[in-house]
């Protein structure tokens, strides 16, 4: 339909629409900044996330855990799947069709560089022609199209690794390629997917490879939002065994007088996934809205609304009134996030910045006599200590003895702060003693129990852990 032929209704229906295919234009805009400068935020040389394979260490919100911290994993992994599983409740596929990145960089390379650079195929609005390779200058230009889409291939590979390897490493490494041969395979391969998956195996990964569409299904119930096709205004195009009726509108409106569709198959012409919506509910539908587009670009300018609309089959096709978002559903999965994503914050908001783990060593107690003349009593314990920071910090602890005791057993080993790298374990001898009577017991020796409380000196309030154990104190006929 030319625009002269547009009705003045049809003109003031369509007058400041703004299509779906430009707001997601914008959405991927935004996804792919994001997704290139996430890897590079940081404070204090911690990450907003990192799970960093060489270092073993996992950055989330700028604070750095060991990979003995590595209980925080799972439950970013169900925040992850309980988050899609919610929104495709609520949105179907609109993962696929918004934020997925097969699908950013399908939209690239068929819609940006083979259509609008290149003029390989001749209108976004027809996914279904594929370019003429017959003709000498099409090779020519798919290959350009290839060299180009391998380059971005490269970016995209790199900005994924940037997850996985720290981005200021990462440039370091590249400088020596032959010392950093896995990093460099992995790249390698992940360009050579990309190549294949974008320009050769394009929507039939969406189709048949991604698990996603298969679990998807079961998920929908009647009030999931997705692109629908009214057939209670276009009226029916397939019968109930999905086979078509009608290809051209003089037959359709011969059977149905009110019917709508105008059978343009503009709807259809664009699919990036080749399928009609005007067939029902399908799998292989990402949730683009092209076809929303396609048939509000139509239909308005015949002054009529769309008749695919991202809607609800409640709402469009059983017409049994308004979609209901706010159902028990979606709350519960609103509610499972909330308490995970709490648990999440407390047992990150619990983490200590250096790792402690105290042994008592097997003989209970020596006893000797000091330079003062005094009995003394000694427990011998074995510290593994590991800085998880970023730089040296000189450690040392207190030793909290119970109520009664205060101050009474005391540090003999080590006599000063030690220092320790970042990343190491350090093993450290310590000796507790004690030249006081603390308890006088004839029949057994007497365990009490202790706390340390150890520290970085220099960073005495950030960097603090406490660790329960215990000093034995021999029986009063051992000390005579
Ligand atoms: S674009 Fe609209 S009018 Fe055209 S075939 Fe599709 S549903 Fe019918
Ligand atoms: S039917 Fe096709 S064009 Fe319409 S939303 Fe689904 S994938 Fe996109």
């Amino acid at each position: 339909m030319s625009e002269e032929t547009v009705s003045p209704k049809g003109k003031e229906y369509l007058s400041g629409w703004t299509p779906w295919r430009i707001k997601r234009y914008w959405f991927y805009g935004l996804v792919t900044v994001a997704a290139l400068v996430i890897p590079w935020i940081r404070i204090e040389g911690n990450h907003l996330f990192l799970l960093s394979f060489d270092k073993l260490k996992l950055h989330l919100m700028f604070i750095q855990f060991d990979m003995q911290e590595l209980y925080l994993m799972p439950f970013l992994l169900m925040i992850l799947f309980i988050g899609i599983f919610g929104i495709t409740v609520l949105g179907g596929r609109v993962f696929c069709g918004w934020m997925c990145p097969q699908t950013i960089f399908r939209v690239v390379y068929r819609d940006l560089i083979e259509t609008k650079l290149l003029g390989l195929r001749k209108r976004i609005k027809n996914k279904q022609q594929e370019p003429d390779y017959s003709k000498p200058e099409n090779k020519i230009k798919r290959v350009v199209a290839l060299l180009i889409w391998t380059g971005l291939a490269f970016i995209a590979a790199a900005d994924l690794m940037w997850y996985f390897v720290p981005p200021e490493d990462f440039l370091t490494y590249i400088q020596n390629p032959m010392e950093h041969t896995v990093l460099m395979g992995a790249i390698i391969i992940i360009v050579l997917f990309l190549v294949y998956d974008v320009i050769f195996l394009q929507e039939n990964f969406c189709i048949y490879v991604c698990p996603y569409s298969r679990i998807q299904s079961v998920l929908y119930d009647e009030d999931t939002v997705m692109a629908i096709y009214n057939p209670n205004r276009g009226g029916e195009i397939y019968n109930e065994n999905k086979e078509k009726l009608f290809t051209k509108q003089k037959d359709l409106l011969a059977v149905n007088s009110h019917a709508e569709c105008t059978t343009c198959e503009s709807c259809v012409t664009v699919c990036p996934t080749h399928i009609d919506i005007r067939k029902g509910l399908q799998l292989e539908c990402i949730n683009c809205l092209e076809c929303v587009d396609a048939c509000t670009e139509v239909m308005g300018k015949l002054g009529k609304p769309t008749l695919v609309e991202w809607s609800s089959e409640k709402e469009t096709l059983f017409q049994k009134g308004k979609t209901h978002y706010l159902r028990p559903k979606i709350i519960g999965y609103a509610a499972i996030l909330i308490i995970v994503s709490v648990i999440l914050a407390m047992m990150g908001s619990k983490k200590e910045y250096m790792l402690l783990n105290i042994n008592k060593e097997n003989r209970l107690y020596s006893i000797t006599t000091n330079n003062e003349g005094k009995t003394q009593v000694d427990n011998a314990y074995t510290f593994l200590l590991q800085n998880t920071l970023n730089e040296d910090h000189d450690y040392y602890f207190d030793v909290i003895a119970p109520a009664g005791m205060e101050g009474k057993i005391k540090i003999a080993e080590p006599e000063k702060p030690f220092k320790v790298k970042p990343g190491v374990v350090k093993k450290k001898v310590v000796v507790l003693y004690t030249d006081e009577l603390l308890v006088n017991d004839d029949r057994k020796d007497t365990v009490i129990p202790i706390t340390i409380k150890a520290y970085a000196v220099d960073a005495k309030d950030k960097v603090v852990v406490i660790r329960h154990s215990t000093f034995t104190f021999p029986r009063a006929d051992m000390l005579k």
